[in-house]
């Protein structure tokens, strides 16, 4: 019962057990495919040529890449051999990027070559960084303008396939890290412990959520460098599922050509995914064979859900979580006795963040109490468990967000009495009209049921009598023509007269994260004065 949990093991037992299971991977020269057993032979060249260049046991290694074989390479070589695995958001601003280097302390970077010229101008901004390793086919090392510089193949083809990893690591040291964007300031560290991560990996082959497992074929869009793809890559592997990288900047078209192409049967990623998929799929039709489209990240839109159902007979998966829940923390599944409910409400069920997941803690806490299960209560939500974060590496803000063993997300949210949560917002865009809150993910949801639109985002805006009042803004689907009226007349009906938004404005396009989320901050800041201004229709 004492053996540690460490992703050593993971990896051995998929050598062991899936030798002959399949990784395809979408790279700039094509797709490249090969075995679990020559992964693991690639693998372990890795963790000897990173040996090599002095890299040892807790040393960080960042990774500056694409989902691609490589980087699934570097996901177990690093953490194998006790060394931390620090992904790196490739669309971090170049100052955030030259910060969260030096704040982990990266001692080698692995960086796809196509990724080289975002790199190169903080090259002097990063002092810690011993070793470049360039990953790709044709690599001319002497050539890069990130020095030093070595190619990852070269490399490879001199290293040691037998490298031993060790055995006795504490289960309770970090195998990884990854930044999340703060509202202000720098980005803020959440080391895994190996522990987590097994802990977090065997949760995602559970029956009452993902249950992936070696008859799934699954393709993470979510980045490698974002949360570690949920886990995806680590579950996936252990379990001996096959796996398909999509590799760099997949587009919706990519991405079903993949799916039908192999056969994928589940697959991860944020809703503005779904919503430039579906529209794929509905232009193009393509035969798929998805058993689940897994969706989080931002609150999934039951018309999204509904249309993936209804009119493709995809099932659709709703799930919950953060950068510092490693991420699954809830996941929607309806309970046996709901299966016979009317699909209207199965749906409103499903739309919600879920169930908590196995093995983790929950409460929802306002003014230091926790709230009624009534579905109608709002409070702040609190999360703990073997693969929830419990401090920001090095960083004092730790101590406003991690208190008394407790997580507090900032997402605000109500509990029914089956343990559904719904998140009704983060505290941060919640809409405060006149001493009540509007959420704005209940329009957002709403409007994108409209069959016109394609996105929608809402936000407070400041106002001289309700302090803020809800903007919306929308993008329409190509051809597609709706008024402010006619949206307005849609929404009347389905909220109070109150929660309306006080203006519609069409947009080209919704400011996304570097995540694919919608950027609401922008939204905020550039129209923070609409309603006051002589613009706005006050
Ligand atoms: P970032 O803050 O950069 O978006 P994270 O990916 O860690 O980084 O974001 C976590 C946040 O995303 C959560 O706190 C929550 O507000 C939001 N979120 C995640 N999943 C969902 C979901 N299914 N529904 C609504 N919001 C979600």
């Amino acid at each position: 019962m004492n053996t540690p949990l460490l992703i050593e093991r993971l990896f051995q037992y998929a050598q062991t057990y899936f030798p002959r299971k399949e990784i395809v991977s979408r790279t700039p020269d094509g797709i490249f495919r090969y075995t679990y057993a020559d992964f693991g032979n690639r693998t372990r060249r890795l963790s000897s040529a990173l040996s090599r260049l002095g890299v040892g046991p807790g040393d960080r290694v960042g990774t500056f890449a694409w989902n691609d074989h490589r980087h699934l390479e570097a996901y177990f070589a690093i953490p194998s051999m006790g060394s931390v695995l620090h992904t790196i958001n490739i669309r971090l601003a170049p100052d955030q990027i030259a910060y969260i280097v030096n704040h982990a302390e990266d001692k080698v970077l692995l960086v796809d070559a196509g990724l080289v010229p975002l790199l190169a101008p903080i090259r002097d901004k990063l002092p810690t960084v011993e070793a470049f390793v360039i990953l790709g086919n044709q690599v001319d090392p002497s050539a890069s303008p990130l020095q030093p510089a070595y190619s990852y193949e070269a490399l490879l083809a001199e290293a040691d396939p037998e490298f031993e990893y060790p055995t006795d690591l504490d289960e309770n040291s970090a195998m990884g890290m990854c930044y999340t964007s703060a509202t202000t300031g720098n980005p803020k560290g959440v080391a895994y412990s190996h522990r987590g991560i097994y802990l977090h990996s065997m949760s995602m082959g559970l029956a009452n959520t993902v249950a992936l497992s070696d008859t799934d074929v699954a393709l993470p869009v979510v980045p490698m460098f974002h949360a570690n793809a949920w886990g995806m890559p680590f579950a996936a592997i252990w379990f001996g599922a096959k796996l398909v990288l999509p590799g760099p900047t997949p587009t919706p078209a990519i991405l079903l050509d993949l799916m039908s192409q192999e056969q994928v049967t589940i697959s991860a990623g944020v809703p503005t995914i779904w919503l430039g998929v579906l529209q794929e799929l509905e232009a193009h039709p393509r035969p798929l064979s998805l058993r689940m489209v897994l969706c989080g990240g931002s609150a999934a839109p039951p018309a999204l859900i509904r249309a993936y159902e209804e009119r493709h007979g995809i099932p659709f998966a709703h799930a919950y979580g953060m950068t510092e829940t490693s991420p699954l923390a809830t996941f929607s599944r309806l309970k046996s006795y709901q299966r016979d409910l009317p699909y209207n409400e199965r749906l409103a069920i499903r739309a919600t963040q879920g169930l908590l997941v196995p093995g983790l803690d929950m409460r929802i806490v306002k003014d230091g109490e926790d709230v009624a299960w009534d579905g109608k209560q709002m409070g702040e939500l609190l999360l703990r468990g073997p693969w929830i974060a419990d401090e920001y590496y090095h960083d004092e803000r730790t101590t406003s967000t991690f208190i008394d063993g407790w997580l507090h997300t900032g997402d605000v949210a109500s509990i029914d009495p089956e343990g559904f949560v719904r998140l009704v917002d983060r505290t941060k865009d919640l809409i405060k009209s006149g001493g009540e809150w509007i959420s704005s993910v209940d329009l957002e949801n709403a409007i994108m049921g409209h069959p016109a639109v394609l996105e929608a985002a809402v936000v407070g805006v400041t106002h001289p009598k309700w302090d803020e009042r809800p903007l919306a803004f929308v993008v329409l689907k190509p051809n597609q023509k709706v008024t402010k009226e006619e949206l307005r007349e849609f929404l009347t009906g389905q909220f109070a007269k109150w929660w309306l938004p006080d203006d519609i404005l069409f947009l080209e396009e919704i400011p996304k994260t570097s995540v694919g989320k919608f950027m609401k901050r922008t939204l905020r800041d550039q129209y923070h004065d609409y309603l006051i201004s002589d613009k706005g229709s006050l």
